[in-house]
């Protein structure tokens, strides 16, 4: 039954009973049938003996004869029966008659109240209903300083570090946790102080939510999930309001996990807001300071909160006692790859002659989010194509898939259009594998996909967080590769290398004013970045240099993209035949796979990518 229909329906109820009430003392005369008769004949009676016994209640009497019959009579407020028969000379006591006073706590006395009292429980009813229906309508402004944190309690779907892949320090630092929240006393018996919050640091997808979820399934206590944002509303102290909710939920379920998702949202440095509303996020984020700072040591409540923008992260929020603990958590490297494709490929059925470990040796970059989508996609596929397992195509094809998005069987490419990208990715392909300092060639295709033509990839080295001068210049030159081939072939300039041109234009520009590549204006950056609240995601340079090294700066990223163009036009013209062959290849096949190679381009010349740092030449 709705709640709505239930209350009407006990309305109805309370008017019957009311009216039933009424009814009933209106109509019903106490005990039908018997008469009144005068007090003094009731003496009469009595005296000679007629009356068997006498029900008082109140001043209204009932008299029940010897005969059988019944009697009603009055007698006057306050005297006594007892009294009365006793001035008439009958001792009640010795006497046959026999005397009963009801008290009031009869069931018609009871009766009586209740119909006193009726109305009052009517209206009072009334009044209560009109109060809830005025406050249900009023409910959801009431509602607004809740926090909207989701609870998750043991029972739920639990997550564990099992599902968590490829980041063993990060769990490792959090296991202390987990035994901080399973055996608080073990850390308070010697005086160590339970920390209060811990950051995780890292990109988008690398498995922050997810392994904060897995701290609390280990350690077995609630957990408290609000997002950032969520704080924020158009209401200005609802975030504060919401935080003090939440850490009182929190503080009633200890112990527990709170866990921030988003922090930045938050967090962001304070007083660096253009723009609305950041007044309001202050208030949000002094609200989390000071209830951080009010958790007695024993309470425990750990809270953990998760940003991709360390960076951007109010001083305040970082300091000791509060997120004073920092869990980084980084792209996953080859080992970290194979082993989070192998915890999504649990339950999938592969082919025998699928291996984990050459996908992720494919999957340079990838993060553990984009890695679950690949798996996820090539059972999608193997589906689509009436498989019962999963092989090494639907690998290759969901890599390509995730990188640059589903092939375009459709689109029509002319012979002419269709061999202008042959050499254009033969370009790329062929300057990346002739140059020492470039990645190997992973795979080069001609089908179109998304917005590209085609496409050529490279596997970068593992391991390497160092790129070298003589690395970006190979990287500039491979970008170039493309357009390069277009020109020596057809002599002509296509829009198909625009992509390519942003790319090494970026490569150029940031050697010159971010890593100090530049001999001539010398090891520092140029340009302030920052990020301005009103324009979003945008990157603001402010520039902090004069006009003339802005004119120096844009030398030498010509002087860098012009060098670049020079070698690439050298390789390809002495290995022309390599060139021809390539496109050729392509044309017919439409792809060349990494163990095809070989074949195609010959033995690739000795390499010397990765090994030694760059000598400033
Ligand atoms: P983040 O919060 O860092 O942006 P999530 O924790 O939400 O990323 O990760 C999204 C999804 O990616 C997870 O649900 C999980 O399926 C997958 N994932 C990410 N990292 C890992 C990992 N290290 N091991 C296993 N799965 C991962
Ligand atoms: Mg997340
Ligand atoms: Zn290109």
């Amino acid at each position: 039954m709705n709640p709505r229909l239930m209350r009407n329906s006990f309305i109805y109820l309370l008017i019957i009973v009311a009216v039933l009430a009424i009814f009933f003392t209106l109509f019903s005369n106490p005990l039908g049938g018997s008469s009144e008769i005068p007090i003094s004949e009731v003496v009469n009676m009595a005296a000679r003996g007629d009356v068997e016994l006498i029900e008082v209640s109140r001043d209204s009497l009932t008299i029940f004869a010897t005969s059988g019959e019944t009697f009603t009579s009055r007698k006057e407020e306050g005297s006594s029966m007892v009294k009365i028969l006793k001035k008439a000379g009958i001792d009640p006591l010795a006497s046959d008659v026999q005397i009963q006073v009801k008290g009031s706590g009869g069931l018609g006395s009871l009766f009586g109240i209740l119909i006193n009292f009726l109305p009052l429980i009517f209206f009072g009813a009334i009044l209560l209903f009109m109060m809830r229906q005025a406050q249900g309508s009023s409910n959801q402004t009431f509602s607004f300083g809740r926090s909207r944190a989701k609870m998750f309690v043991g029972n739920g779907p639990s997550v564990s570090f099992s599902d968590v892949a490829g980041v063993q320090e990060a769990k490792e630092e959090l296991q202390e946790v987990v035994e901080f929240l399973k055996f608080p006393e073990r850390f308070l018996s010697l005086g160590a102080k339970i920390p209060k919050g811990v950051l995780l640091v890292g990109p988008p997808g690398t498995g922050k939510t997810l392994l904060s979820r897995a701290v609390a399934g280990e350690a077995g206590v609630p957990f408290f999930s609000i997002s950032g944002s969520e704080f924020v509303e158009m209401f200005v102290g609802v975030g504060a309001a919401r935080v003090r909710d939440l850490f009182d939920q929190a503080k009633r379920n200890a112990p527990c996990i709170v866990f921030v998702d988003e922090i930045d949202a938050v967090g962001r440095h304070r007083g660096a807001g253009l723009g609305g509303g950041h007044d309001e996020r202050e208030q949000t984020l002094n609200q989390i300071l000071v209830e951080m700072d009010g958790f007695d040591v024993n309470v425990n409540v750990i809270v953990l909160a998760a940003t991709n923008r360390p960076d951007i992260l109010d001083p305040a929020l970082l300091r000791p006692g509060r997120f004073d603990r920092r869990v980084v958590l980084d792209n996953p490297d080859i080992k970290g790859r194979t082993e989070i494709l192998n915890v999504h490929s649990k339950g999938k059925p592969l082919a025998e002659d699928v291996s984990l470990e050459r996908v992720a040796r494919q999957t340079v970059g990838f993060s553990g989010a984009d890695l679950a989508n690949l798996v996820n996609e090539a059972a999608i596929l193997a589906a689509r194509r009436n498989k019962t397992i999963i092989t090494p195509d639907e690998f290759a094809e969901s890599i390509d898939r995730v990188i640059a998005g589903p092939e375009r069987k459709s689109r029509v490419v002319s012979e002419r259009e269709k061999e202008i990208t042959a050499y254009h990715e033969a370009g790329h392909a062929l300057v990346g594998f002739l140059l020492p300092d470039a990645d190997p060639v992973a795979k080069i295709s001609i089908i179109s996909r998304g917005a590209m033509g085609g496409y050529t990839r490279f596997s970068p080295e593992e391991d390497r967080n160092l790129v070298s001068k003589k690395q970006l210049e190979a990287q500039l030159a491979v970008a170039l590769g493309g357009r390069t081939a277009e020109e020596l072939i057809f002599n002509e300039i296509t829009t198909g290398a625009s992509n390519d041109l942003d790319q090494a234009t970026h490569i150029a520009r940031n050697m010159v004013t971010r890593l100090g590549m530049s001999k001539k204006l010398g090891p520092r950056t140029f340009g302030k970045r920052e990020e301005l609240v009103f324009l979003g995601r945008d990157l603001h340079e402010q520039r902090d240099y004069s006009d003339q090294i802005a004119e120096e700066i844009d030398d030498e990223v010509h002087a860098l993209i012009g060098a670049a163009h020079k070698i690439a036009t050298e390789q390809l013209t002495a290995n022309r035949d390599k060139l021809d062959k390539i496109a050729k290849y392509l044309l017919e096949y439409e792809t060349i796979e990494e163990d095809q190679i070989e074949e195609v381009f010959g033995p690739r010349p000795p390499q010397a990518n990765g090994a030694a740092p760059s000598s400033d030449d």
